[in-house]
């Protein structure tokens, strides 16, 4: 008797504290929106959606906050991994209410994610992620532009930032800090989606979390093609940093909002756009990255 009253008390507790968590992770969304006037009334949001915590959580929220987004995923086609992804938000949606667009990856560039991978990086020895990047990057602007979208949210969160501020400064890239920031793509042009990261603030543990308390329908694992890389790796040293000093990843990414402003008005210069001489698409060289990648692979 004694013992089920007791039960009784914890289970209690713990719920309020999980209802105190969930209100404060909301906040701290709520609060980096406004702050950092990531979206304008009347502002068209598209979520970049793959499927995982981080973009359902921040597609979620900006439902819940009335932003009325609408989402877009990219079906990268990595076997079971993307089926699952694709299949968890196309039911996310349905069950919200949220127009879902879906590009298919193969249908553009005629092979799937997986493959064009897996050849520039046997044959040039470049990194997964840096050729998904570039050319989810490039897809997700065309597409949202194309939609008449006026911002992209992504759900990259704080530890995504502290890992981008570490490399930038050990690999000698401290100019890349520029470009950082909950609002990306400072430099203004018809052609370019500002891009907004609304879970800036808030770390991975926390979305893992609250995504969970939430029972969003989503997958944990990482993507398959996104384990042993520098990333990757650099991720795995600051979580082990933050075992002796716990606000490692948050002092990276409070530090670069402190300087944001000194590295802006420095390389100012530096952000110059112009439009690539084959697709058309914005770019900073003659021939933008995407198109690159792509004539690579031909080769
Ligand atoms: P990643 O580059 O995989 O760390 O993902 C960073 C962010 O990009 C995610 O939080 C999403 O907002 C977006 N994203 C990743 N994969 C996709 C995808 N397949 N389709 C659309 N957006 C994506
Ligand atoms: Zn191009």
């Amino acid at each position: 008797m004694k013992k089920s009253k007791k039960k009784q008390r914890d289970q209690k507790r713990n719920m309020v504290k999980e209802e105190e968590f969930i209100k404060n992770f909301e906040n701290t969304i709520k609060k980096t929106i406004e702050k950092y006037h990531l979206i304008n009334p009347g502002e068209k949001v598209l979520v970049a959606c793959s499927g995982g915590k981080d973009s359902t959580t921040t597609l979620y929220l900006l439902n819940k906050f009335n932003y009325n987004p609408e989402a877009l995923i990219i079906d990268l086609e990595i076997g079971d991994y993307s089926r699952k992804n694709l299949n968890n938000i196309k039911l996310f949606c349905y069950d919200k209410g949220i127009k879902l667009h879906i590009v298919s990856f193969k249908e553009i560039y005629g092979y799937s994610m997986c493959y064009i991978r897996s050849i520039l990086n046997s044959k040039y020895n470049l990194g997964s992620c840096h050729v998904c990047g570039i050319l989810k990057r490039f897809l997700l602007n065309k597409k949202a532009r194309e939609l008449n979208f006026d911002k992209i949210a992504t759900g990259h969160n704080m530890d995504d930032e502290a890992q981008n501020v570490f490399m930038n400064f050990i690999q000698g890239n401290i100019s890349f800090c520029a470009r950082l920031g909950p609002m990306t793509g400072q430099i203004k042009d018809k052609k370019f989606v500002p891009r907004i990261k609304p879970l800036y603030f808030s770390s991975e543990n926390d979305v893992r979390k609250y995504s969970k308390l939430m029972n969003f329908p989503v997958v944990y694992e990482p993507c398959p093609c996104s384990v042993n890389t520098f990333r990757s790796f650099i991720g795995e040293i600051l979580s082990k940093l933050e075992g002796e000093n716990p606000a490692v990843k948050e002092t990276l990414v409070k530090n670069l909002m402190t300087i944001m402003p000194a590295l802006k008005e420095h390389y100012k210069t530096d952000e110059k756009l112009t439009y690539c001489d084959a697709c058309g698409e914005p770019s900073k060289n003659k021939i933008c990255n995407a198109c690159k990648l792509i004539e690579k692979l031909r080769q």
